[in-house]
């Protein structure tokens, strides 16, 4: 069995954009009351986030991003940065949770304290850039992560493979213009944020995914072009920005994929970490939004991660 270690913090069941916001802090509970059921938990080693610096934020995001997420959280009430992106009392220190869950998850790998790491954090981060909070998302989390391995680890190749229903725009816009990172989405189209398909950019690997496409669909996809291109990269630490929303059952999005293809994916990607980087990966949470699809979701991504 494979050393996985499970990352979350209580601020991340805190956040919360009103009550009938898809984004929600069921989602975790969800996760966690699937684990307990499954006994999973059980087999993971347990860390409380920490919150990200300054510093590390900085890396991916603008001095007057980082500023202006600070100022506006409030102290009570919500504040709207956009139509679906709110900041509550506790959305500040949940996001810096998020993204410093992506620094201590990428430590604990680099120094072999886990071969692999789920975060279970929210607010989710691919939609932010570096410039721009959006889509629910304030930092981003994965960037953070793919930065500190860069950064602090002196990595030449990091892998970031996107699997949310939606096309991950903040991740590319940070790394638009760093060859060492290799960003791999796959996202419906067209579909929120209306980005990505048209991306001409060696490494970037954007597919687009007709509404109402099913998981074999995706497989093909990945086994033809997404696979063979990770393969060749030969990245020394695979992240995964992992969105449950592509799943049949989730009230946002239109694709077809049900949790045997979470499956599949995640074994897929494992094969490439076991050939290329130590077994090193880190999959931190970003979208699902019908909560019971999601806790059995991640419940069979984390299973495929700890049977290795
Ligand atoms: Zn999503």
């Amino acid at each position: 069995m494979i050393n996985t270690a499970y990352i979350t913090h209580s601020f991340c069941g805190l956040h919360n954009m009103g009550d009938y916001h898809p984004e929600s802090p069921h989602r975790l509970a969800a996760i966690n009351d699937r684990l307990i059921a499954s006994g999973l938990i059980n087999y993971l080693i347990p860390h409380e986030a920490i919150e990200a610096t300054i510093e590390q934020l900085e890396r991916v995001h603008s001095k007057e991003h980082v500023q202006s997420i600070i100022a506006a959280s409030p102290t009570q009430g919500l504040h709207h940065i956009d139509d679906d992106t709110v900041m509550s009392p506790h959305s500040l220190q949940a996001a810096l949770c998020g993204a410093g869950a992506g620094v201590m998850a990428v430590d604990l790998v680099m120094k072999q304290f886990a071969n692999s790491v789920f975060c279970a954090v929210r607010p989710p981060g691919h939609h932010a850039e570096h410039q721009r909070a959006m889509g629910f998302c304030f930092f981003n989390n994965i960037a953070v992560a793919a930065a500190h391995a860069l950064e602090h680890y002196q990595l030449e190749r990091v892998a970031i493979v996107d699997f949310d229903v939606h096309h991950g725009n903040g991740t590319e816009d940070i790394f638009r213009h760093d060859s060492r990172v290799l960003y791999c989405s796959t996202f419906q189209h067209p579909f929120y944020p209306y980005s990505g398909s048209d991306t001409k950019n060696e490494h970037i690997l954007n597919y687009p995914l007709p509404a109402g496409s099913d998981g074999h669909y995706m497989q093909s996809i990945m086994s033809q072009n997404a696979l063979p291109k990770i393969d060749e990269f030969a990245p020394q630490l695979i992240l995964i920005s992992a969105g449950f929303d592509a799943h049949k059952l989730d009230p946002l999005a239109h694709l077809r994929w049900v949790e045997a293809d979470y499956v599949w994916l995640t074994q897929q990607l494992q094969e490439l970490s076991f050939k290329h980087s130590d077994g090193r990966i880190v999959s931190m949470l970003e979208g699902g939004y019908d909560p019971d699809a999601l806790g059995r979701s991640v419940n069979e991504h984390i299973r495929a991660l700890l049977e290795g």
